[in-house]
């Protein structure tokens, strides 16, 4: 078959690379012809995997956790999600709702796939994580954004949000902290949000990725614990940035227990299972020391006053002070230039990588996305960089 006559699904024809690759890929380039570059964009902790967590998982390719294991993941690494979930949100949970799989990606995809059909309506953040939109649109469902604004602290504007709601609505998306805002939906919200899931009858998928990350002394609030809301909902988190595991690929998601055996049918049939050594190493990262995690926040939250005090010294920067990932999120909107111009014009002409708020939804115009997980001495001369080549528009 030749390029011209070969033919896609439909189903994939809106995916689009996420912008942090592009933008890698663009740094890249011009650290290959000798230009300086300072990453802020790609989503990662800079922080090697604990080393207790490294060894347990070398310890078991050592003896023998190399083969197949259940699809939904090994009995002990369920057993100590729903234990760990059931102390971080207060609501008990069975291992027969735990679900493994390698990353959280695959807990945000397979789900999906077991709950909607073409035409239904989904219901997101915008700006928010690209995975969800190219994710809903996969599956033929309607992507329906919903604005998370700045005058709320990135949390939803309800009014918007409640506009949007209606007898299609078959599942809300919630990320809270935020990526890429870092902002947190509060439980005002989360108890509207709940009551309009009873009376419409949808489903909320909370991606909690970033609730170990978080800078304010009260816990995420977290949907799954409002009343009746756990036959409702799916909640998502990982390894990759509370253990900085990004690479060993593991994740889960807690949901009823028919549609856990249904996401594990889906994962049978697509990754089969995930690494068996991974699991093992998972486990040590939730039952050994939690010492490194509190190190890891608390240098975050350094960093992001560090980043946040320099931004808003930068005349014609605007930036909030997010309470939880490691991302920030400054308006820009003063230098008239679109995020897209303003993020290549840092890149080329300050050698900082950043992203566009626009890589995360149309509402993210406007605004620009720099994540710090990177040393302070980095996100120091960025912001030098920053400041010195903003002050040149
Ligand atoms: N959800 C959010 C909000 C994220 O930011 C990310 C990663 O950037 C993920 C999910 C995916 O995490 P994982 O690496 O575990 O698949």
């Amino acid at each position: 078959m030749n390029k011209k006559e070969r033919r896609f699904a439909g189903r994939i024809k809106t995916l689009v690379p996420e912008g942090a690759y592009e933008v890698l890929a663009k740094a890249q380039q011009l650290e290959a012809n000798g230009k300086k570059v300072i990453h802020l964009e790609i989503g990662q902790p800079d922080f090697q995997t604990f080393p207790n967590i490294g060894m347990e998982g070398i310890r078991a390719i050592a003896s023998g956790h190399t083969r197949y294991t259940p699809s939904a993941g090994t009995p002990d690494l369920q057993k100590e999600i729903a234990a760990y979930t059931t102390a971080r949100v207060g609501k008990g949970f069975s291992p027969r709702q735990v679900v493994v799989g390698p990353g959280a990606k695959p807990l945000l995809f397979f789900p999906m796939m077991a709950l909607l059909e073409e035409g239904d309506e989904v219901i997101y953040p915008d700006p928010g994580f690209p995975s969800y939109r190219a994710i809903i649109e996969t599956m033929g469902a309607k992507p329906i954004p919903a604005p998370l604004d700045e005058e709320h602290g990135f949390s939803f504007d309800m009014q918007q949000f409640k506009e949007r709601v209606s007898n299609h609505t078959r599942l809300v998306i919630i990320n809270s902290p935020s990526n890429p805002t870092g902002g947190i939906v509060g439980t005002k919200d989360l108890e509207k949000i709940a009551a309009m899931a009873q009376k419409y009858d949808f489903w909320v998928l909370s991606d909690e990725i970033y609730s170990r990350l978080t800078y304010t002394e009260d816990a995420v609030p977290s949907i799954i614990s409002l009343p009746g809301m756990e036959e409702r909902t799916i909640l998502v988190d990982g390894f990759s940035k509370t253990y900085a595991m990004t690479g060993w690929r593991l994740g889960y998601g807690l949901m009823p227990e028919d549609l856990a055996q249904k996401v594990g049918l889906l994962l049978t049939h697509s990754v089969g299972c995930t690494a068996g050594f991974t699991q093992v190493a998972g486990i040590e990262a939730l039952s050994g020391p939690q010492k490194q995690v509190e190190h890891v926040r608390s240098v975050f939250k350094r960093r992001r006053d560090t980043i946040v005090g320099g931004l808003n010294e930068i005349p014609g920067i605007n930036c909030q002070t997010p309470l939880g990932a490691f991302y920030v999120f400054p308006n820009i909107k003063s230098f008239r230039r679109s995020s897209e111009e303003l993020s290549d014009y840092l890149l080329n002409e300050a050698g900082v990588a950043v992203l566009s708020g626009t890589s995360f939804g149309d509402r993210g115009e406007g605004y620009i996305r720099l994540c710090y997980a990177n040393s302070t001495g980095k996100i120091t001369e960025a912001l030098g960089l920053i400041k010195k080549a903003l002050n040149k528009l």
